[in-house]
Parts: C-alpha cells; structure tokens; sequence
C-alpha cells in the first residue's frame, strides 16, 4: 500500500500486529481526519536485531505529518516504542493516552532508546556497515511533549468538531484502556472500538480493574487474539497459582535452594511481589530476602507511588516497606547479591530471559537442583528465547545460555494466570456478547485467529447475533 492509496474512509491495517503479535498501528480515516491507534515497535520472532531493525526502519505507510490524533491504549513497547520514529519523521498530531501510561511511557521509552541504539551498533560492528538508531532520546522527549492526558474512563470527550472518544476499563496492565474512536461529521457517524492487548474479565489482580465489555454500538471492533488458540486453554485459577506458589516458596527454601522469577518490569514485577508480600507479609518467621533486581524494574516500583491512590496506595506502600524486599538498582550490588549464597526469592527482568540481569541468575541457579525457576506468563513461542527453552525443555540435560551449555537441575513450575492477556474463554465471552457490525480479529498468529474466529462463530449465534468475524492481514482496508 502507497501514500497515495489512503483515500477513502475506513481502516488501514498498516501494522506487523495484522499479521503478528508485535508491532501494534491501525490507520483510520474519516474525511479529512486521521487518527493511528497506536505505532509500535516490532520485535522479531527470532530475537533478530537484523529482522527487526529492517521492519521497523521501512517506510511509514502513510505521511507522518498528515495524522492528527494518536492513541496509546498501554505503554508497553510494542505498542509505543516506535512513536518517536514518527516524531522523528514528521509526526507533529497529538499523542493522547491515559495519566499512567503517560509516567511509565517516560520510562520505556527512554530505555527504548538506548536499547535500539545498542542494537544499531551490534548490527554496524557485526556486519560493517553503518545503521543508524531508530531514534535517540531527544526524540523520545519531542515524543514526551506531545501526549496530552485523559484520565476519566467512561466518559466522552471530543477533540474536535469531528473526532470523539472514551476510555473502557483493560486489565492488561496499570493505566490501560480500551478505546472507542467516534467521528461524526453531520450527516455520517461511524464509532471504531479497539481493544488493544486485553486482560483478564474476571482474575482479580491487584491494581487493576477487570477489562469491561463494551454495551454501546460500534460499527468495527477491533480485538487482540493472542490466546486466541484453544491449545492456549488453562483451567487454573489464580487461587491455585498462588497456593502453588506457597508451596513452591516454602519447599525451595527448606532446601536451601532460591526462587528465581523472570518478570516483566512493568506491572508483572509489582503484581508477583504484592502476591508475596499477600502470602508472606506477616508472617515473622519468613526471613529469605526478596530481591527485586533491575534497574528498569525498580525504577517503575518507584513510580508506583505516584500512580496508585487511597487502598491500592496504601498497600503498594505497605510491599515497599516489606522488611524483606531489597531494590537492586546498581550493578556492583547485583554481582555482590550474586555471589551471595544465601536462600532468596529474586525477581528479575527481562521476562524473555534475552537480556539483562536474570541472565545471570539463570547461569547460576538453573544448575542448582535444590532451585526453582518459576515463570508467570507468557514466555515466547520458540527456541530463540531463553524462557521457552527453559519451560519447554524441563528433560533436557543441558540448555544452552549464551551459547555455552548449562546443566538443567532446577526445578520449573509456571503460572500461568499471571498473564497479562485475557484466556480464549474471555476472549470468546468478549467477541460473542458485542454490539457491532464487524469484529476483527488482530494481534494473534494466522492460526489463533483462525481457530478463535470458528470459536466465535458458534458464540455469536448462540447469542443469536450476526456479525462477521474478519481475521485481519496486513495492508488490509475496512472501509466505512
Ligand atoms: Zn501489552
Ligand atoms: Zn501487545
């Protein structure tokens, strides 16, 4: 798809998420408006710097400077970190998002930047070239000064004489949101509902409020299908994840081995410490040392302080001050805390085990029968990512990490509850129990959509509903 061949009204499925998990943008038009929702980076299903870079330095599919609104339903970086890309060439509209996605956007995209500026500098020293950075941080701050703030769900607000929104409830991180887009120019009104990654309908995790399922009318939904295959369909509730975890804690450290927990800085890294802080908090005779060991990762429990209010305030206060919990932010205390032999809980990031601190950790524990890894969540879906290696391959001798073969002797449990995206069962209830006239399908493999839209079929006409189910590709176009 060219410039040129956004024209008419509708939507533009000009994202990898179309066709993937990663690398979130969906153009609409309405008349002389256009509105993106969201422009994330993709991140290679391989872990490849050299796939990943050519994907996300291609030309935009529509001129920058022509769009007016960009909504940033979460922060997460898929979803957001290749906005100052689009600043960078043009992109001078309004960012709009929520006041939480807004303080840890900061953040991610900060520490975006010098990861896509480490990765540039790989890929020109391994292959003798000169790649440029996506960005740097001065467009990251050019970026900053953009996003305007709503933070009211459930309330319209307009932008102008012809684009209007609300926020719905998502539980897929703190500070989410669903949006519903509303353009209306008189004599034509078209309303577009996009969920974003979507969480939970009914786990209660800390923090958040369950995602809700939209009543009013929209003429698109459009709908993340991550879990969206039914070989994804667990029976577990998070009572049971956080009994297992009990008793996981409690063995581990009776043997004195340690816990190791590969954890997303933001939000999954507040929500297993909260859940140890709910098991073990008051229990005196609980002395292991919980570490939370990353900079990024503390940086954000910082500004949980500022994010949360009232009850959820006051207990995020009450885990901070948990005289077990220690904060690792610099290097030198991470390689002490590393020799240190003495049984611990430690959580690290990044949740994919590709980089970072747990690295290390893996080295060292994964060889020590007496340990345990324990995953929460999503842990990629190939060989290339150190986490699924781990999970999947619990009988192999050896995995290898960094190259160099490590003996597998810890155990590995996950939990798998912890996710941050809704089941198949609430991604069915939410797609048959809508008022529309199409849903799409997006952010899913080719066969978790396909096999969700055959599972959706069955709901809607149960419901005795009759809208289509669309699974969507790439270059796409849902006219109005
Ligand atoms: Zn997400
Ligand atoms: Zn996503």
């Amino acid at each position: 798809m060219s410039k040129k061949k956004i024209n008419g009204d509708g939507i533009y499925f000009t994202g990898e998420s179309s066709n993937d998990v990663t690398g979130s943008q969906y153009l609409v038009k309405f008349g002389e408006k256009k509105c993106l929702f969201e422009c994330g980076l993709y991140q290679s299903k391989t872990n490849s710097y050299l796939d990943s870079y050519k994907i996300n330095s291609k030309k935009f599919k529509f001129d920058p400077e022509e769009i007016d609104y960009l909504f940033v339903c979460h922060p997460h970086i898929d979803h957001c970190g290749l906005i100052p890309r689009l600043v960078k060439n043009g992109f001078n509209g309004k960012i709009i998002t929520t006041r939480n996605t807004a303080i840890v956007m900061k953040a991610l995209l900060l520490n975006c930047a010098y990861i896509v500026n480490d990765e540039a500098r790989v890929l020109s020293k391994r292959y003798g070239r000169d790649y440029a950075p996506l960005y740097g941080a001065d467009d990251v701050y050019k970026t900053l000064d953009l996003i305007e703030v709503y933070d009211t769900y459930n309330t319209v607000f307009k932008l102008d004489d012809t684009v209007g929104f609300q926020w719905l409830n998502n539980s897929h991180c703190l500070g989410a949101a669903q949006v519903q887009l509303i353009l209306s120019n008189g004599s034509k009104t078209k309303k577009v509902m996009y969920t974003s990654d979507i969480g939970s309908l009914h786990t209660k995790n800390h923090y958040l409020q369950d995602s809700e399922i939209p009543t009013m009318f929209n003429d698109v939904v459009i709908m993340e299908s991550t879990y969206g295959s039914r070989d994804r369909i667990s029976n577990k509730t998070r009572e049971f994840d956080v009994e297992h975890l009990k008793v996981a804690v409690e063995t581990v450290l009776e043997r004195k081995g340690s816990i190791v927990l590969p954890c997303f800085s933001f939000s999954r890294t507040q929500e297993i410490l909260t859940t140890l802080y709910d098991i073990f908090g008051k229990d005196s005779s609980f002395v292991a040392p919980v570490i939370v060991d990353s900079k990024l990762s503390c940086e954000i429990c910082n500004l949980y302080s500022h994010m949360l209010y009232g009850e959820d305030f006051s207990l995020w206060n009450n885990v901070c001050q948990w005289q077990n919990v220690k904060f690792i932010i610099e290097k030198e205390d991470s390689k002490q805390c590393l020799e240190d032999n003495t049984p611990k809980i430690i959580i690290s990031s990044s949740g994919f085990c590709t980089n970072g601190r747990i690295v290390k950790y893996l080295q060292k524990y994964l060889q020590d029968i007496n340990s345990m890894i324990v995953f929460s969540g999503y842990a990629g879906d190939n060989d290339s990512f150190l986490s699924y290696r781990i999970k999947n391959n619990k009988k192999r001798s050896h995995i290898k990490i960094n190259k160099v073969p490590v003996a597998n002797r810890a155990d590995c449990i996950t939990m798998s509850t912890f996710s941050s995206h809704a089941s198949n069962f609430d991604l069915v209830e939410y797609g048959s129990a809508l008022n529309t006239n199409k849903l799409v399908l997006v952010h899913g493999s080719n066969e978790s959509k396909e096999s969700l839209r055959g599972e959706l079929e069955d709901a809607i006409s149960q419901n005795d509903s009759t809208y289509r189910v669309i699974c969507s590709n790439k270059n796409m176009v849902v006219p109005f």
